[in-house]
């Protein structure tokens, strides 16, 4: 099966995408923004698929090409792979919702919250989860110590069927992500669905 067919068998089918639900600040997730959104607008080449990801991260989405990129080595039976493409997808489903310019930390968020949402229901790990948030010298290189807080939050959600997480319980995580290294520059993420540049378009078929 080529990358695009597990791409799209995984965003359909997976049963842990089902937890994928909630609202942070003023985004919504919800597992039909996988299923149907994502994995059509990959079916038919609206999002196109590529291998050429940054550093050594297993996937990562360029919302200027529309290009979802999957590392060839990838592997579609690690769960870790399967958090880590989801949350590339997360970003795939804001570019389509064409909002504009909004902050890269809020967006960054929402995809570690997304990630672990998934992660959790699969784990089955909500109650063992320990409640206690992950202060900024947690913030190691790998980004650890952000998806560790996007855990904390997503599995008191889901203990306490919450729906909505408010700015409150997400500011940490939004420190910890606009602290990091690897995302302190990068102020803010388009969105514009489909839309791209003759060079974003010349550059997506590269
Ligand atoms: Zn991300």
């Amino acid at each position: 099966m080529n990358v695009r067919d597990q791409v799209v068998r995984f965003l359909k089918t997976h049963p842990s995408i089902n937890a994928v639900n909630f609202r942070f600040k003023s985004y919504r997730i919800w597992p039909d923004a996988y299923r149907k959104d994502v994995a059509d607008a990959v079916s038919r080449g609206d999002i196109k698929l590529g291998s050429a990801v940054n550093d050594d991260a297993a996937a990562s989405y360029r919302q200027d090409q529309d290009r979802l990129e999957i590392s060839p080595s990838a592997n579609f039976a690690s769960l870790h792979h399967l958090g880590l493409i989801l949350h590339e997808c997360t970003h795939a489903v804001l570019d389509m919702r064409a909002i504009g310019r909004h902050s890269a930390f809020e967006d960054e968020a929402v995809a570690y919250l997304a990630q672990a949402f998934f992660l959790t229901r699969t784990l089955g790990d909500a109650r063992t989860t320990p409640d206690i948030p992950v202060p900024s010298s947690a913030n190691t290189d790998d980004g650890a110590g952000i998806y560790r807080e996007a855990k904390r939050v997503a599995a008191r959600a889901m203990r306490t069927g919450t729906y909505a997480i408010d700015g409150n319980e997400g500011a940490n995580l939004i420190s910890l992500i606009a602290g990091h290294p690897h995302y302190r520059d990068q102020k803010s993420y388009p969105s514009n669905r489909f839309n791209r540049s003759f060079l974003y378009n010349l550059a997506r078929n590269i």
